[in-house]
């Protein structure tokens, strides 16, 4: 069966033609023209992922977004974002959004990431019931759930993803190129500072004091590493 996809945005021009490429990719999709149209779709459980447009009639595409993570939804959301705006709290990344893209952009681009966001998925899936900790960090890889001592801290899809490969070796630096390449799994660089953005958030959620991190700890000159504590 192939996955399902939800556009959410308001110009026919840009909702056609990405509903066109993704079709021809392979995908079921349907469109919805507004906000609250958008949650209610995405809290149907009926789709596999949303491509979710930041500027929307009715509800605003980073309200829907906030809306459905803070509902614990795991839908994967691409958001659209314009290039206009420069910054980090835009992109979406911040209210639980996987990915972006910045208007204008090409199709095949889209579909590119949204192919990967999927993959990630189906990868994250077969991973199987594997439990990882570092210190009082725990990881369910197969939920997709993390504690800290005990108690639950809500990570999206990428901060997991990143979170998991940090974990795959405590104490080991790995490099920015190589948290990017396997959080879009191909040699496609999207925004580098996409990983400062996760990196923060994730410190936002996992450290006692976001400005002195002790867990997630940047390594001068190569990128980051994740130690126990
Ligand atoms: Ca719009």
């Amino acid at each position: 069966m192939s996955a399902r996809i939800l556009v959410v945005e308001d110009e026919p021009a840009i909702s056609d033609a990405v509903s066109c490429a993704l079709r021809e990719a392979g995908y079921d999709v349907n469109v919805v023209a507004d906000g609250d149209s958008g949650l209610e779709q995405g809290r149907s459980h009926e789709y596999d992922l949303m491509v979710l447009d930041l500027l929307l009639p009715g509800m605003p595409g980073l309200e829907v977004c906030s809306r459905l993570r803070a509902e614990q939804s795991d839908l994967p959301i691409v958001m659209l974002t314009a290039r206009d705006i420069e910054c980090d709290h835009v992109t979406g990344l911040d209210t639980g959004a996987d990915d972006y893209v910045t208007k204008p952009f090409s199709v095949a681009e889209l579909v590119s990431r949204v192919r990967s966001l999927l993959r990630r998925r189906e990868l994250d899936r077969a991973s199987g019931g594997a439990v990882k900790s570092v210190g009082g960090l725990r990881l369910d890889v197969a939920r997709h759930t993390a504690s800290i001592d005990g108690k639950a801290v809500l990570l999206t899809r990428s901060e997991f993803r990143l979170v998991a490969l940090l974990a795959s070796a405590p104490g080991k630096p790995f490099e920015r190129e190589e948290l990017i390449r396997h959080l879009w799994e191909s040699d496609f660089v999207g925004d580098r500072r996409a990983i400062d953005v996760h990196v923060s958030n994730l410190r936002r959620k996992l450290e006692r004091d976001p400005r002195r991190p002790e867990r997630l700890l940047t390594v001068r000159g190569v990128g980051y590493k994740l130690v126990a504590t």
